[in-house]
């Protein structure tokens, strides 16, 4: 709830004037959107979709990667955003091998979690590892390893879904 508002407050504030003309815009009645009295340009709220995808391993074990900005040496599922143009299976793919290098397989789309900072939608998989040895980008990745259920690093806390993929394939793994 307090993210939702956090992220229409957001919205309403950046989106005052017409994106096309720069006439000021009213908000739209009926619709969650505002609309432009001159030239009837209508802005919706921006939502930017994002994955994160747990990589799984026939041998039980599961990817986790360390991103460069974690304060502390917590491990977590692979994210980022999907671009224009990009299937959820393509960007999942994608991201995968940009921020890890492996290539993935089948994939099974599990749940989904707003998140507005600012405005982003978490869409969370399990992907089956289908080939490549580890190369983390050295970017955004710092370190990433195959973990066995029972040898886990530190972990997201438990409101994340990151967390929530984790536990799901932990709870097969048992
Ligand atoms: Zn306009």
């Amino acid at each position: 709830m307090a993210g939702r508002a956090v992220q229409l407050v957001e919205w309403t504030r950046t989106h005052r004037f017409c994106g096309r003309c720069g006439t000021p815009t009213d908000e739209a009645p009926g619709e969650r959107a505002r609309r432009c009295p001159s030239c009837g340009l209508q802005a919706f709220p921006r939502l930017a979709p994002a994955i994160i995808t747990l990589v799984e391993r026939a041998d039980g074990r599961a990817l986790l990667a360390r991103n460069a900005r974690f304060p502390t040496a917590m491990y977590s599922c692979v994210a980022g955003f999907v671009e224009p143009g990009e299937t959820l299976e393509e960007a999942v793919r994608r991201e995968v091998f940009e921020e890890v290098g492996v290539r993935v397989g089948d994939m099974r789309y599990r749940r989904s979690q707003p998140w507005p900072f600012p405005h982003s939608l978490m869409l969370g998989f399990h992907a089956d590892y289908e080939s490549g040895d580890i190369a983390c980008d050295g970017i955004e990745i710092a370190d990433a390893d195959w973990f066995a259920p029972d040898d886990l690093p530190d972990i997201p806390g438990p409101i994340s879904i990151a967390r929530w993929l984790i536990d799901d394939w932990l709870s097969r793994s048992a």
